[in-house]
């Protein structure tokens, strides 16, 4: 049974969009408001971000004054430059002269800034479902979050309203997806953790397959180039070149926490319109640098007339088959229609991710929600009889814009978020009260 206090808030989810609304909280509670009974639910068993992709060369891809809370409160004790005076490590950044930190580095902030909210946390517990309380008819004022922890034991905890950010879901290809049990076929999110267990970290040759064409095929493809001298990678894209993210200064104003405002009054077809123009700020598109150091691989390749890797461009995988000594790819060039077979040892899936766990999370309450669209605070429309309130962080690309799924507007929309959840929270408590003298008076 859950306890009968209920929380005004439980977050599914401690990665960066619910770290950023505990301290939004946090804020507002200082700030004179009320103080939220919070608690956020995550399934890791500690703090990573993103744990399994934090190869060394990987360096953050937005301004480390983007962080969790400058962008609103520049004298936070949350902000990175605190994060680095604490560490003692300050003057070392700035003599670094970049914006652009390593995201081990700030993986590591995400975590320090996670432990001063240790009371609020519990890890380890995997949200199944989020359920509507309803009390014999009549408006749902309540919801119940299912979690299980890792000992397969189920708990119910019961909320005023529910913050879902869990993330994105690895996009598998359908070609593959009949390969999800093939140790040797992996998303890039398991990075790490699958190189380890393949032959090449043991010295052993290897030929592996990247696939796909954006920031996280590069990735894998340099860590696979400088740390696995003997592992051969083909890199396989669709697309006919690696194209580079356009991060210039007039470009990068529409990730301004602004904007959203703007984006949210455009009309479906202009939104809809915005987010094609500037698709390559960030899907399916590489950092220039690492984009001239792939180059500069290929290149140095045809000097020294030694081929280790291929550069596979314009090519569609056909048809993915498991072998006894590897994988075979069935691939076709797009321009000419030619069919080509190759083998590999391993495959690394670097297709992307898409937004849609939340919609899982929140079945049980599909009467209430209709077809998810959510409003300005981020709360997702519902019918009158829903005043539990549903909020998303990161599953709104399509009404607040491309920083939807990124790092740049947490600070502003943990804020938002903040107000929308307390006066929720103070409306169930009048509602409550009103009730409750009703009662009394019958
Ligand atoms: C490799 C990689 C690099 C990136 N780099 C950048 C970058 O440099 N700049 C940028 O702006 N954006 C970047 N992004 C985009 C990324 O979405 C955001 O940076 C950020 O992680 C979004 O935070 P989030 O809290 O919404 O989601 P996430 O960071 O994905 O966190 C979701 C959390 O929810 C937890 N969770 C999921 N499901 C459940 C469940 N059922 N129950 C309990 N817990 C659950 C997960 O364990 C995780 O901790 C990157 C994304 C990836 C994959």
């Amino acid at each position: 049974m859950p306890s009968t206090q209920p929380f005004d808030v439980i977050g599914v989810g401690f990665g960066p969009s619910n770290l950023a609304l505990a301290i939004a909280l946090e804020e507002q509670a200082e700030n004179g408001a009320r103080r939220a009974r919070s608690l956020f639910l995550d399934r890791q068993t500690d703090y990573h971000w993103h744990g399994d992709t934090l190869v060394s060369q990987s360096e953050l891809q937005i301004s480390f004054l983007k962080d969790l809370v400058t962008l609103r409160n520049a004298t936070s004790r949350y902000s990175f430059v605190n994060y680095l005076q604490q560490h003692g490590r300050l003057i070392d950044f700035i003599n670094l002269g970049t914006f652009y930190p390593c995201r081990m580095e700030y993986s590591d902030y995400l975590r320090w800034v996670a432990t001063h909210f240790s009371d609020q946390c519990q890890y380890g517990e995997r949200v199944e479902r989020i359920e509507p309380v309803n009390n014999g008819g009549g408006d749902i004022e309540l919801l119940d979050v299912i979690s299980v922890d890792s000992h397969g034991r189920e708990h119910r905890r019961r909320t005023r309203s529910v913050v879902v950010g869990t993330g994105g879901t690895p996009r598998i290809p359908t070609v593959f997806q009949g390969l999800r049990d093939d140790t040797r076929v992996f998303h890039h999110s398991q990075y790490l953790s699958r190189i380890n267990q393949q032959r090449c970290a043991r010295g052993e040759p290897m030929r592996i397959a990247v696939v796909g064409g954006g920031q996280s095929a590069a990735e894998a493809f340099i860590d696979l180039n400088d740390s696995f001298p003997n592992v051969r990678v083909d890199l396989v894209l669709r697309s006919e070149v690696l194209k580079p993210a356009d991060d210039s200064p007039f470009v990068n104003q529409i990730f301004a926490p602004e904007n959203t405002h703007l984006f949210f009054d455009q009309p479906e077809t202009e939104r809809e319109r915005l987010i094609s123009e500037f698709h390559n700020t960030n899907y399916s598109v590489v950092d220039l640098n690492l984009i001239e150091q792939i180059y500069g691989i290929f290149y140095r390749q045809k000097v020294s007339g030694k081929q280790r890797h291929a550069f596979r461009c314009r090519t569609q995988v056909l048809n993915a088959s498991s072998q006894e000594h590897g994988v075979r790819l069935q691939m076709r060039d797009i321009a000419t229609g030619q069919e080509e077979a190759h083998h590999y040892d391993a495959v690394i899936l670097a297709t992307g991710y898409e937004r849609k766990s939340h919609k899982a999370l929140l079945a049980p309450l599909a009467e209430y929600l209709g077809d998810f669209d959510v409003e300005r605070s981020y709360r997702v429309r519902a019918t009158p009889a829903l005043k539990a309130g549903v909020f998303v962080q990161g599953f709104s690309e399509a009404n607040h814009g491309l920083s939807d799924t990124l790092l740049s507007v947490l600070p502003a929309r943990a804020w938002e978020i903040s107000e929308a959840l307390l006066a929720n929270a103070e409306a169930a408590e009048q509602r409550a009260e009103s009730q409750g003298l009703k009662e009394t008076a019958a």
